[in-house]
């Protein structure tokens, strides 16, 4: 195809609040620093799991603020939990933002790679937290889980304060240092903030003396052995983000409630001469709900395990694997992400929107083809046998210079089974039979000829098997005895002998409830038993040789992709990646 396709991968910019303080700090220059772009985001992700298109809405905002204002945006994988992470997880999301069209390796002057892990930082997290202890502000508590539980009070009852709270700050020390050092068991101590005298009795539960380190005798996919206590998230994040000159921290709004303690570590610890100032400021903005499907990842890990799915990447899952598999393009998605917009209320997006966009980017991109998803013989009883003749069709009808394609008519045709009735519902204008003393219906076969249907056979069961018609030599599409037949129905066709035998995946939403699991619904109950259908199917002659992914339009059906696992050369498989027309019904 021509390259001069609209670009919908870099839609105008919208406004939106995020885009407005970036603007304002450009303006203001509140991030002028040696060396560095003005603009430094970072999306962090933890290796425990496969991306899902909520991760996109994340990827699409960081990256694209990035992109949009000349910045940078890290990739910084969030690895603090050793016993959830894994390899596997880090390869799939650097596959997966690549894939999005996003890419954290350098293209400024630095060289330096924008790739990082937060278990590089396990150095300095350890020396700050010591920092924290020797300054007052952390202690080790060695409270039991439960004691600790208990005395953390409840929204709207104040916490108590731990006994261990006020021990000498060289008694900390110690046990923390025997902590990494191996001598305790997990859970026998922990390392909280103590942010002020009365922070038990914080409204924010979040602020009550928040633990930062936690001993866990586990093995690291990265650091090995080497640590058994590990950081907490909420101490890790504003480090990781400091360290990395982050200029603006973006997330979903429930870490709201922790930017106190993120604002509070940071100030602190400038203050102890680990950052300068400005340091990174967070901002939260609404997660992506998108309708129709779930993005829990134990939800998802689970349609998994429990063989619902074939796998993480089954083109019915709202992974980005998924998505990918099925087809969907990054352009559409990126799209999605630009228009559903960045806000800080929530709200839930339907699912329409991302298939309007699929539509929208696929439309001008996909080359036309045809498919006869369930078939049926047609018979042109006056055609001769064993002759064809050459039909042509645009490979792009908005597109001239995309050329033509070329395919024969004969004798034996493929339609589709609905395209005959042998009683017309009232409006219906494809084929069916002459009925008393009415001849039988005249339709255009697409690129071909204009037929008069003449009759049907049926097998012993009474299934309709083949249906006869005529044709008419001088109504050749393209010809001018075409503009002498004037019909309604217009159908598509492939032509038997020639016709290449695929696997058509056709694949729907896979829930048929718009919020599965909201209100704690068993989200198991809304699964939609049409997600997958698998029909043999008549293609085009030249769809055998679609490449894995290729996407084309099946003229009257939707958008389809050659399934980049399964599909080969000479031996097709197609996956449905959106129908043509927003048709989804709700289940009734
Ligand atoms: P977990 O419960 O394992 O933390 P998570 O979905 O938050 O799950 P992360 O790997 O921590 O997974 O997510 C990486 C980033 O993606 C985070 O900044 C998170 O806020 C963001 N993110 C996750 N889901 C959405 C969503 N639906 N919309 C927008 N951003 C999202
Ligand atoms: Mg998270």
């Amino acid at each position: 195809m021509s390259n001069d396709k609209p670009n919908t991968a870099a839609p105008a910019l919208a406004p939106n609040f995020l885009r407005n303080i970036i603007e304002a700090d450009l303006a203001a220059g509140a991030h002028v620093r040696p060396g560095l772009p003005q603009v430094i985001t970072r999306f962090p992700p933890e290796p425990n799991g496969y991306l899902h298109v909520g991760h996109a809405k994340s990827i699409c905002v960081n990256f694209g603020l990035a992109r949009d204002y000349a910045g940078q945006c890290n990739l910084r994988f969030d690895d603090t939990n050793p016993a959830k992470e894994e390899q596997e997880y880090v390869d799939t999301i650097m596959d997966s933002v690549k894939w999005l069209g996003f890419d954290w390796e350098p293209k400024h002057a630095d060289g330096q790679s924008h790739l990082h892990y937060a278990s590089d930082y396990f150095d300095q997290l350890y020396a700050m937290a010591e920092y924290l202890i020797t300054a007052g502000f952390a202690y080790v508590d060695s409270q039991s889980a439960e004691d600790m539980a208990a005395n953390r009070g409840n929204f709207g009852q104040a916490g108590k304060n731990s006994p261990f709270r006020d021990r000498p700050r060289d008694e900390s020390l110690a046990l923390f240092r025997a902590m990494k050092a191996g001598q305790f068991k997990d859970g026998e101590h922990i390392l909280r903030a103590k942010m002020s005298e009365d922070a038990m009795s914080s409204p924010n539960m979040n602020l009550r003396d928040p633990a930062i380190y936690r001993i866990r005798h586990a093995h690291h996919h990265r650091t090995g052995d080497a640590w058994c206590i590990y950081p907490m998230y909420d101490y890790t994040h504003p480090i990781s983000d400091a360290l990395e000159n982050i200029t603006h921290s973006i997330c979903t709004l429930e870490f709201q409630d922790h930017r106190p303690f993120y604002d509070w570590l940071l100030e602190t610890l400038s203050a102890g001469g680990f950052f300068a100032k400005p340091v990174p400021h967070q901002y939260e903005f609404s997660r992506l709900n998108l309708t129709y499907i779930v993005t829990s990842k134990r939800k998802l890990r689970q349609l998994v395990e429990e063989k619902i799915v074939d796998g993480w990447d089954d083109p019915r899952m709202p992974t980005l694997v998924g998505m990918r598999r099925r087809g969907y393009t990054p352009e559409a998605i990126q799209l999605m992400c630009e228009r559903t917009g960045v806000t800080k209320s929530d709200g839930w997006i339907d699912y329409s929107v991302l298939e309007g966009c699929l539509r929208e980017d696929l439309d001008p991109k996909a080359p036309r083809s045809v498919a006869v998803l369930r078939p049926l013989k047609l018979i042109i009883d006056n055609f001769p046998e064993g002759e064809s003749v050459e039909c042509t069709a645009p490979v792009h009808p908005h597109f001239p210079e995309c050329g033509l394609r070329t395919f024969p008519i004969s004798r034996e045709l493929w339609i589709e089974e609905d395209d005959f009735m042998e009683v017309p519902n009232k409006g219906y204008f494809r084929l069916y039979p002459p009925i008393d003393d009415k001849p039988g219906s005249r339709v255009r076969l697409r690129y071909g000829y204009v037929i008069e249907c003449t009759g049907y056979d049926k097998d012993e069961n009474g299934k309709v098997i083949a249906v006869h018609c005529t044709y008419f030599p001088d109504s050749k599409s393209g010809t001018e005895g075409s503009a002498n037949y004037k019909v309604k129905g217009n159908m598509h066709w492939v032509s038997a002998p020639t016709a290449i035998p695929a696997e058509v995946r056709l694949y729907d939403r896979l829930f048929t409830d718009p919020q599965p699991d909201a209100g704690g619904k068993d989200f198991k109950l809304a699964l939609n038993p049409l997600a997958k259908e698998v029909v043999q199917a008549w293609l085009e002659p030249g769809a055998e040789l679609a490449q894995p992914e290729e996407r084309f339009q099946f003229e009257r059906h939707g958008y389809f992709a050659a399934d980049r696992v399964d599909s080969q050369p000479g031996k097709p498989v197609f996956n449905r990646i959106v129908t043509l027309k927003d048709s989804w019904q709700p289940a009734k």
